[in-house]
């Protein structure tokens, strides 16, 4: 007998329902008018304790912070999006720290220069390391870059002598063997007092091709050429690692 019920109109019922909609809706858009007043107050405030915010919400930059975008735009690993962020950054900076970066970058291209021995950095003729006569002065380990020196260094296993390359043979890159130090590194070595030299380019196809040639520069001086160990990195296991990696770790397997 339910279903009758259901047919006959109850006006008194629609307009309960009717109500409480409206009620509901009225209430949906009270909270969201609140919101809205909230998120705009906060604006404001954030506005007003940093004025810099008004510049930045202008849609033409100034002629310095496109300059300075497009700056931060050139270095490596830096989009578009990054370069603004770093822009904006500077700009809300404390002046004397925004200095101290400007002074950091000047002192950099002012003071250092190339180690006149092995072409690390220096700030001196000499770098650090050639003129620590506790290093041993009877291993030489030849890397493509400073950075890959540090990372050596960094380790803290070798105490012997460096030879920065600055690059490596890459031909499809338009970079030969005379772009490098290789004059400095033969003259080096031919003047004697190296027992070992260490081969340490990077293990790539370049990196190969560039310890190759070096190896045949030195080929005829006495002196022992090796290259860095290479093979399965600690912590990995055999099922893993890629045919090339297995291959390097069977080739310059040790005693044990
Ligand atoms: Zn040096």
């Amino acid at each position: 007998m339910g279903g009758s019920k259901e047919l006959i109109p109850n006006p008194q019922r629609g307009l309960t329902v009717a109500t409480k909609r409206d009620h509901w809706s009225r209430l949906c858009i009270l909270n969201i008018l609140l919101y809205l007043m909230r998120a705009k107050r906060a604006e404001i405030s954030t506005e007003d304790s940093n004025p810099l915010s008004l510049i930045l919400n202008m849609p033409e930059l100034t002629q310095s912070v496109v300059t300075l975008i497009d700056e931060f735009a050139k270095l490596p690993g830096i989009g578009r999006k990054s370069a603004e962020r770093l822009t904006y950054h500077v700009l809300r900076m404390h002046r004397n720290e925004a200095m101290a970066l400007a002074e950091a970058i000047r002192a950099v291209k002012e003071n250092v220069r190339y180690c006149r021995k092995c072409y690390n950095l220096a700030e001196e003729e000499e770098c650090t390391i050639c003129r620590d006569l506790q290093r041993n002065q009877d291993l030489l380990c030849v890397v493509e870059q400073p950075r890959d020196l540090i990372a050596l260094e960094q380790a803290g296993v070798y105490r012997g002598l460096y030879h920065v390359l600055l690059g490596r043979i890459a031909p499809l890159d338009g970079i030969g063997p005379e772009q490098l130090t290789l004059d400095a590194l033969v003259a080096r070595v031919r003047q004697g007092g190296f027992k070992e030299v260490i081969l340490a380019t990077n293990p790539t196809v370049e990196g190969d091709g560039t310890a190759l040639h070096i190896s045949n520069l030195l080929g005829d001086l006495p002196v022992r050429l090796t290259r860095l160990a290479r093979g399965i990195t600690p912590g990995s296991v055999i099922e893993f690692a890629n045919k090339e990696i297995l291959a390097d770790a069977i080739t310059g397997r040790q005693d044990f």
